[in-house]
């Protein structure tokens, strides 16, 4: 695909690396056939290559208009089209650098605006957990409709002590803590039995993902700075690595290098730090854990998050795991799909994220499995809020499988 960029574009580095993602463009459309929001809208200004096409015009123009940007945030940002694409078009940072260009050229009214900013400082900030805390509360008084929007209560049990020469960090994150805490327990349990122990830094929080959900750019930066700080001693300090139990954050993490790149005095801490980041189901996975007691009584249904196998291009770690580790895995049809949870497009698109969520939980409960098991905390909550089974995840089953109540709310 030829691109005359726009004047005020050509010889900026954003210029140049957008030209050359689209420069592999062929429009031959195969990802359109893999795109959520096509499949579920059928116009192609939903699909991938129609919103390449926006983009372009905006790259060219540097004008749109409110109709680009209404396509352009009904993407899940899911990159499923990646990982259909023959061309390797990098679909998911063209998409983030569209969006900022929309943003600048035809700013949001101030209502939207607003809205967006009170998701970004509830969900990342103080706040959240004591509201949650009182959604526990009166979650019973609730009506059922309303109450599945609470995410349950959940304990996470004890945290081994650091006590083995293998450390590696973890990030404690902004939501998880409250609604998942037994996540990091239960991997820093299983991967202690495994002679890995999990530190984390008080100082760091969101990753920066909340903040790139809704093109705040400047926001995440400042994020990934202040993460960046917190590690920094720890990393000089010996740690292997970092372990990312929310494919969702170690998708973001894994760009910190791209996303500062023009910082001059962090853009070479965010490369290395990028480079030592995994996901959990890479270091369990290396780690061999042998057979779970109890496991082989457990029909698990996986549901792989968009961040893990398009994000991360990780595919089937979780899965060979969790059968090596005895626990029988049930066939899901159309595993490649978004659940529509997305980081914070179930709060701005819930109508076409609730029509994927109902698909996707059809396809996961096909089988009558005793639980679903995902590896991002967005995706447990949003699947949870629907499912008719126990949804955990998958380190939880492998620390305990005596984690899964077989009766469910
Ligand atoms: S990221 Fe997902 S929703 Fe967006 S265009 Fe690609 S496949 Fe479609
Ligand atoms: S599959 Fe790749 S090359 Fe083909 S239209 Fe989509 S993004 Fe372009």
């Amino acid at each position: 695909m030829q691109i005359e960029l726009a004047e005020s574009l050509r010889d900026t580095r954003t210029g140049k690396e957008a030209s050359e993602i689209l420069g592999k463009c062929v429009h031959c459309g195969f990802c359109t056939a893999t795109c959520p929001t096509y499949q579920l809208l059928g116009d192609e200004l939903d699909g991938p290559r129609g919103r390449i096409y926006l983009i372009k015009w905006v790259l060219e123009k540097n004008e749109c208009s409110e109709r680009t940007r209404f396509h352009l945030d009904r993407c899940l940002t899911c990159r499923s089209c990646e990982s259909t694409c023959p061309s390797g078009v990098r679909y998911g940072r063209l998409l983030e650098i569209g969006r900022d260009l929309v943003e600048q050229a035809a700013p949001r009214k101030r209502g939207e605006k607003i809205i967006r900013w009170v998701i970004r400082r509830f969900l990342g900030g103080p706040l959240f957990a004591p509201f949650l805390a009182i959604g526990h509360l009166v979650r019973p008084a609730l009506p059922a409709r309303l109450a599945r929007q609470v995410p349950r209560r959940r304990s996470a049990g004890e945290r081994p002590v650091a006590r083995h020469a293998r450390r590696m960090l973890v990030l404690e994150g902004c939501v998880q803590p409250a609604i998942g805490p037994n996540i990091n327990a239960a991997a820093a349990r299983v991967l202690d039995r495994a002679g890995i122990s999990l530190v984390s830094s008080p100082n760091a929080a969101c990753c920066g993902a909340l903040s790139l959900h809704m093109t705040a750019v400047g926001e995440a930066r400042q994020s990934i700075r202040r993460n960046i700080d917190a590690w920094w001693p720890l990393f000089e300090s010996g740690v292997e690595g970092i372990v990312m139990t929310a494919s969702g954050c170690g998708v973001t993490v894994r760009e910190y290098g791209q996303l500062l790149a023009d910082d001059p005095e962090y853009a070479d801490k965010a490369q290395k730090i990028s480079a030592a980041t995994r996901d959990l189901s890479e270091i369990v996975d290396q780690s061999h854990p042998g057979v779970v007691e109890g496991a082989e009584a457990i029909q698990v249904a996986f549901h792989s998050p968009c961040t893990l196998q398009h994000g991360q291009q990780i595919r089937g770690k979780v899965e060979s795991t969790l059968e090596r580790a005895g626990f029988p895995l049930v066939e899901v049809a159309d595993s490649h799909l978004c659940c529509g949870a997305a980081g914070t497009y179930s709060m701005l698109q819930p109508d076409i994220s609730g029509k994927l969520l109902g698909n996707r939980l059809r396809s996961l409960q096909r089988a009558n499995p005793d639980v679903i098991v995902t590896a991002n905390i967005g995706c447990q909550v949003h699947l949870e809020s629907r499912s008719e089974v126990p949804v955990l995840h998958w380190i939880e089953l492998m620390d305990n499988p005596g984690t899964v109540r077989k009766t469910h709310r």
